[in-house]
């Protein structure tokens, strides 16, 4: 991929190799001199690269981002920022450092820019999960979306494959329309699971994955991430492990009220066809098929299906309690969707 920049109404992304060697002027055209920097523990690594390209010049750092954004997490780093007077955020790392870089942002309007190494998609969105008491709940605000996104594709390129795998496959999920960042993906992850130091296919990937997340930004969401987030949110799943699982169920369900997008969609793999399509990308990429394998157990999926239930979001097909339970017991198991 050629490095390029885009700048919407609300956001500017700046992608390309070695782009985030411009934050230091990012920030000085700005005006912004004391960023708190966000990270989880295990990418303080990259926090001190960071550290290091802006010559120390920062308010502080904070690297206890967690998955799923519970509140008690945001209530420590929102003080942290108000302690250490930061005049923004930046946040390096997947979905769960940007969620917590949109928290903070969004309860002390502090600027935010984001710079993502995962596929998630979470920096092109205005939306924010958070998490309390066991029930994940998610709000929308044109506030929440970050002002700048720099995508690096050589910070991705630390991504172990399965992740790597699983958080493009989350990315597939974000993407309805538009089939060039859902081919740009099926296309680059097996390259990437074959060997993840490939520059070409990561650029390719992340190219795939930006557009998917500026297609969830511009959507509602439906049964897919309804089921995601009761999973992650009440039973502590993995977010990227469990998007890749449900997928293709999710998406089956639906299917006979969208034919025409079932179509197009089948253009993209090489099977011609969506659902077995799908199926055939989780074998060749050799991502998990079974929610019990991340400590799903088979008494949860009632109440999996009440949580879902409970405040349904609107989905092309009316979400059928008995077949919800069905495609939870074929998640849970790890069959093939059909
Ligand atoms: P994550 O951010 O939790 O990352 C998973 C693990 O991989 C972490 O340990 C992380 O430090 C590590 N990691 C990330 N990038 C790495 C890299 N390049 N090299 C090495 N290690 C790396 O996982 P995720 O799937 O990106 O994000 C999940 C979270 O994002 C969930 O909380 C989910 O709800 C949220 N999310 C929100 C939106 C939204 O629009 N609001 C969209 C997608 C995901």
């Amino acid at each position: 991929m050629e490095n390029f920049e885009y700048k919407s109404a609300s956001c500017r992304t700046i992608f390309g190799n070695g782009t985030i060697n411009k934050l230091p002027d990012i920030l000085e055209q700005q005006d912004l001199s004391c960023p708190l920097l966000l990270s989880t523990a295990q990418q303080v690594d990259q926090l001190n690269q960071l550290k290091n390209i802006l010559g120390g010049k920062i308010a502080g750092t904070y690297s206890k981002a967690v998955m799923h954004t519970p509140r008690e997490t945001t209530i420590e780093a929102v003080a942290i920022a108000k302690d250490l007077k930061a005049d923004c955020v930046v946040s390096i790392g997947g979905g769960s450092t940007i969620g917590l870089g949109k928290t903070i942002s969004f309860r002390t309007g502090l600027p935010h820019i984001c710079i993502p190494t995962t596929y998630a998609g979470s920096d092109q969105t205005p939306i924010l999960g958070e998490t309390e008491d066991g029930l994940k709940v998610t709000i929308s605000d044109p506030k929440i979306l970050p002002g700048i996104v720099i995508y690096d594709a050589d910070l991705i390129l630390s991504l172990p494959s399965e992740m790597s795998a699983t958080s493009g496959l989350n990315a597939i999920a974000h993407a309805r329309a538009p089939l060039e960042g859902i081919k740009s993906l099926v296309s680059s992850l097996p390259d990437i699971v074959a060997d993840p130091s490939s520059r070409s296919a990561r650029s390719l990937s992340f190219y795939g994955s930006w557009l998917c997340g500026i297609c969830l930004g511009n959507v509602g969401m439906a049964l897919h991430h309804k089921l995601c987030h009761t999973l992650g949110g009440s039973f502590n799943l993995p977010h990227a492990e469990t998007h890749a699982i449900v997928l293709p169920h999710a998406l089956a369900y639906t299917a006979p009220m969208i034919p025409e997008i079932m179509k197009k969609l089948g253009s993209v793999f090489p099977e011609g066809a969506a659902i077995d399509g799908l199926n055939a990308l989780q074998r060749r990429l050799r991502v998990k098929k079974a929610l019990k394998d991340y400590g799903l157990r088979e008494e949860d999926i009632d109440t999996a299906v009440t949580i879902t239930l409970s405040k349904p979001y609107w989905n092309p097909r009316k979400v059928q309690k008995d077949a919800l339970k069905e495609v939870i017991r074929r998640c849970w198991a790890g069959e093939d969707a059909r």
